[in-house]
């Protein structure tokens, strides 16, 4: 193997402790150095976060190139395998390469990894590159979760190779570094379980709850509590999603985190007009991943997830089937109620009442009915502003209204409670698929950053309702044709 130069006296602080397992786990292999890196964008307030020197690192082009290490590093491929769209098959880091994690002076542990940084041994056809309107639209979409709480891996940095990569047309390549509170998957499990030993996949599960739960260490089953953890933190994620009707596109197992973060940014997209159906990936044909099935697709993951498990929960496996069944049928359970209470809010509901899911769904409805933009018509619900929709013209939301309204007066908080309950919890703005555009359009096109930047400054501040944020609430104009992503560009 090649050695590539290494940056030294820099505030990073690398660890290893996913070198440390066994072979099987990854390959080591360093980045392959690219001919004219270019630092286009770096983000500061993570790389606080992170305990690093901004200064520093603005110096540090060829760290996030690929073309040097930091201090520290021990470069590796992780394996995995996944489900894609209902398939086993064996992938692992085809273009990526985890540098090590940071570790802050507060404790605190982050996977770093380039993302477009060359081959790997499970690149099999694939170039091990990626391109720079892929790599910034990562960067957009990750970041505006951030900004609007919901868990997520994030993005530090995005360097342009100064090389072309091969797509349908030549391309600017790029390398996006990649945060993550770990990069474990429910594909890691399905790849442990599929080809290792008994005593590795131990490791794997003892390791994943040293990272995230080590609170359950102790306890009587820890896999059991593994499981529960798991399923308990993407049913709150998948409902995260839902309420602020985010498609993630490509719910492959290989695609969902063991820590509970959002991760792989290919085809994900906002919806515009509330339409239960909506898919935007031009892969997904038959709408597996649709809006409405995220849910569902979630359980069937953590099924995948679970019976990887079933080795360590119980020698007797028909007990262990039994005991993880128990648990991955309360993920439904856990989904809707998280579903409920951020709907709730999201109409300035503080308690419970039998009907509210009625009053709720009879809302939806509506909006599906009439094509409704459906962050718009809650951010107005918030502004208290009725006009302008088409929706609020209508005799049948009048009724709804004053159901509502009743709804409301039937709980202690005042009307000025309910209304600071909302505007704290839908967002005056989303990352809206034009300005997305617009803002890649800019910077791939025409090297003009400009736009992109102005676009992360109000989405990191999507509860702010301010002047700023107005226009880039506008829906796009309707078009005949529907908005389209891709995976792995
Ligand atoms: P994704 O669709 O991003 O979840 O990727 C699925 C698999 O394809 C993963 O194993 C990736 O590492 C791999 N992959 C995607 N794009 C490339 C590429 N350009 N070169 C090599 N491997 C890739
Ligand atoms: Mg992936």
């Amino acid at each position: 193997m090649t050695k590539l130069e290494t940056v030294v006296e820099t505030s990073w602080n690398l660890e290893n402790s996913y070198a440390d397992l066994p072979e099987r786990f990854f390959t080591k292999v360093e980045p392959t150095p690219v001919s004219a890196p270019e630092l286009v964008i770096l983000n500061s307030s993570l790389a606080e976060a992170l305990d690093l020197n901004v200064v520093e690192l603005e110096e540090e082009v060829e760290v996030f190139a690929g073309n040097k290490l930091p201090e520290g590093s021990t470069p590796i491929a992780q394996a995995y395998a996944g489900h894609q769209f209902g398939h086993f098959t064996m992938l692992g880091d085809g273009r990526a390469i985890l540098l090590g994690e940071q570790v802050t002076s507060w404790g605190e542990r982050f996977d770093i990894q380039l993302k477009g940084s060359g081959k790997t041994p499970y690149s099999r056809r694939g170039d091990g590159r990626a391109t720079l309107g892929p790599m910034l639209r990562e960067y957009i979409i990750s970041e505006a979760m951030y900004g609007l709480g919901i868990p997520t891996t994030r993005s530090l940095a995005v360097v342009k190779t100064g090389e072309g990569v091969m797509r349908e047309s030549q391309l600017s390549g790029a390398v996006l570094t990649r945060v993550a509170s770990s990069h474990l998957r429910v594909g890691t499990f399905e790849y442990i379980s599929q080809w290792g030993s008994k005593e590795e996949l131990k490791i794997l599960a003892d390791y994943a709850i040293d990272r995230h739960f080590p609170e359950v260490k102790n306890g009587e089953n820890p896999y059991i509590s593994l499981l529960q953890e798991v399923i308990r933190r993407q049913a709150s994620l998948i409902a995260k999603w839902q309420l602020v009707g985010f498609i993630h596109g490509v719910m492959n197992t290989d695609n969902m985190t063991i820590s509970g973060e959002t991760i792989d940014y290919g085809p994900c997209a906002f919806m515009d007009v509330y339409d239960r159906k909506t898919v935007f990936s031009s892969i997904d044909r038959r709408g597996r991943y649709a809006y409405i099935n995220q849910p569902a697709i979630g359980e069937w993951n953590l099924a995948r997830f679970a019976q990887t498990l079933l080795p360590l929960i119980d020698d007797d496996q028909g007990r262990a089937l039994q005991l993880a069944r128990n648990e991955v049928v309360k993920f439904s359970q856990l989904y809707q109620s998280d579903w409920l209470e951020g709907m709730r809010v999201k109409l300035g509901i503080f308690n419970e009442e039998p009907g509210d899911k009625t009053l709720i769904e009879d809302l939806l409805n509506m909006m599906e009915e009439y094509e409704s933009d459906y962050s718009n018509i809650f951010r107005a619900l918030a502004l208290d502003d009725l006009e302008g929709m088409k929706l609020f013209k209508r005799e049948e939301f009048n009724q709804w209204y004053h159901r509502w309204q009743e709804r409301l007066g039937r709980q202690e908080e005042s009307k000025e409670c309910s209304q600071q309950l909302m505007r704290d919890s839908n967002p005056a703005l989303i990352p809206r698929n034009h300005r997305v555009e617009e803002a890649l359009k800019a910077a791939v096109e025409e090297g003009d950053y400009s736009v992109m930047e102005r676009l992360l400054k109000v989405l990191s501040n999507p509860y702010a309702y301010s002047s700023e944020q107005e226009k880039y609430t506008t829906p796009p104009e309707p078009s005949d044709t529907p908005y389209r992503t891709f995976c792995g560009t």
